[in-house]
């Protein structure tokens, strides 16, 4: 049983689950993205909640992938949408309009140091090629340094960065090298942060021609399974970073704006201040946004160009991204994540004391992961379990996100909105238990 919600949604007249499925195989093209095997047809959202045509609730722990951050149809964005819906949905940037300036510097006083100076584009891949070719042409190096396990985008530059195989396509990856990620769980050096880094100067020293462009990483990586780099990590490979010539690129596409509870940006939990950071997802809480944040002195590099985004900073866009920044302070998200999301990390390594499966409970505030296991010593991937209970979880009204590399990791990043409530009463905490025992008595239906 859910928790109750006071919320009725609208009858739904509109096609069937199937019917939607059939179009979607036939028009939308190939891919392996996992479906669920039913087919999930949703036509309604209401904050950390979602509806199919039948009016069935499900608890959304997974937020359109990390995207809505304040809530589905959150009554304050609708209005800031809708009001300059009303007025102007686009003309261009050569215009003057407020909402991308009023958005810009609402932005930029979240920032610290000297980071001050925001592009606008439409989507975190957009977000992260800017950044590079910033960095590479600042720095006049075209080597990127990028960590395995990493998720920075699928366009044609941005999948460089990307180091998940399932993402990958054989297409040239331009001078961009992987150094191992520090993850305290599987990682060859533990959670000894200063390791990892040396590899990096390894990296540096025999990889590349010695100056690099710049380093880029995920605070806590999302795609690979919410794994948080080892502490001290990030502060040895900003040093070492710049020493080679390089900046220093934080993407915060999933970390920022307070999901970490302990921090609005994911690379104050390391104790760094980056040249360059990139932002899209929970930034419109659903709506096609992205940014880039810099300093005066490396955004001077685009100066000599026409740097122009047709969409970015579009003024609904602007108006519902601003809306956004003002819910989470005025909500106070950012320390309602961090109260949740320790609640929620206790109850499951809790659970992962009695049950063997759970092989790694990991992360901060709303950004979750569980990693599954067949064996705890060897670790080994758990990935028909994990399978197995990601469709029975949603046969239960819980919709959760699955990653890592070997898929056996579930992703919990909800709307910042989630419950104590949600969390206990809603969760697979009682659940994953009889899963587990479904699995261990040879009962699953789906494998
Ligand atoms: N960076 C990170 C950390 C991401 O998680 C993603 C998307 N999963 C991206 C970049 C790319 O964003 P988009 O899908 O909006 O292009």
């Amino acid at each position: 049983q859910l928790p109750p919600f006071d919320y009725q949604p609208r009858p739904y007249n509109g096609p069937s689950a199937d019917e939607v499925f059939q179009k979607r195989k036939k028009f939308l093209g190939p891919s392996l993205f996992h479906f669920y095997q039913k087919p999930l047809n949703i036509v309604e959202g209401k904050m950390q909640y979602l509806f199919d045509e039948t009016g069935r609730r499900y608890l959304d722990a997974f937020a359109g992938i990390v995207t809505v951050s304040c809530g589905h149809c959150h009554p304050d964005i609708l209005n800031a949408i809708n009001e300059q819906s009303k007025l102007l949905q686009h003309a261009t940037t050569i215009y003057l309009h407020h909402a991308i300036g009023d958005f810009a510097e609402a932005l930029a006083a979240k920032m610290p140091g000297n980071l001050k100076v925001v592009y606008f584009v439409n989507s975190g891949s957009e977000a992260n090629e800017l950044a590079m070719m910033m960095a590479r042409l600042y720095t006049g190096s075209l080597e990127m340094i990028s960590m395995r396990n990493a998720y920075h985008g699928g366009s044609s530059n941005t999948i460089g960065l990307t180091a998940l195989n399932t993402w990958k396509y054989p297409l040239p990856q331009g001078e961009i090298h992987h150094v191992v990620n520090p993850d305290p769980y599987r990682g060859v050096f533990g959670s000894d942060g200063s390791m990892y880094a040396k590899d990096v100067q390894d990296h540096i020293d025999y990889g590349t021609s010695g100056k690099v462009a710049g380093f880029i990483a995920e605070t806590i990586q999302g795609v690979g399974g919410a794994v948080e780099l080892a502490p001290g990590y990030l502060k040895s490979v900003y040093d070492i970073v710049r020493k080679a010539g390089g900046v220093c690129i934080a993407d915060e596409v999933q970390t920022g704006f307070g999901r970490t509870g302990s921090h609005y940006w994911g690379f104050q939990t390391q104790d760094v201040v980056p040249d360059i950071v990139t932002m899209a997802k929970g930034i419109g809480n659903g709506l096609p946004l992205g940014a880039v944040v810099t300093t005066p002195e490396i955004a001077s590099v685009l100066a000599t160009k026409i740097q122009f985004n047709t969409f970015g900073g579009n003024p609904v866009c602007s108006a519902g991204g601003l809306a956004v920044l003002n819910v989470i302070d005025k909500e106070r998200r950012q320390t309602h994540c961090a109260e949740v999301g320790s609640h929620l990390i206790q109850r499951l390594k809790d659970l992962q004391k009695r049950h063997d499966i759970i092989g790694d409970v990991r992360g901060r505030g709303l950004m979750v992961g569980i990693e599954l296991v067949t064996d705890r010593k060897d670790k080994t991937p758990a990935k028909a379990e994990t399978a197995v209970l990601f469709e029975q979880l949603r046969e239960l009204g819980i919709l959760v996100g699955k990653g890592g590399l070997h898929g056996n990791v579930f992703r919990i990043k909800p709307p910042m909105c989630f419950t104590k409530d949600d969390a206990d009463v809603g969760f697979f905490l009682i659940y994953l238990y009889y899963l587990q025992l479904n699995i261990v008595e040879g009962k699953m239906q789906y494998l």
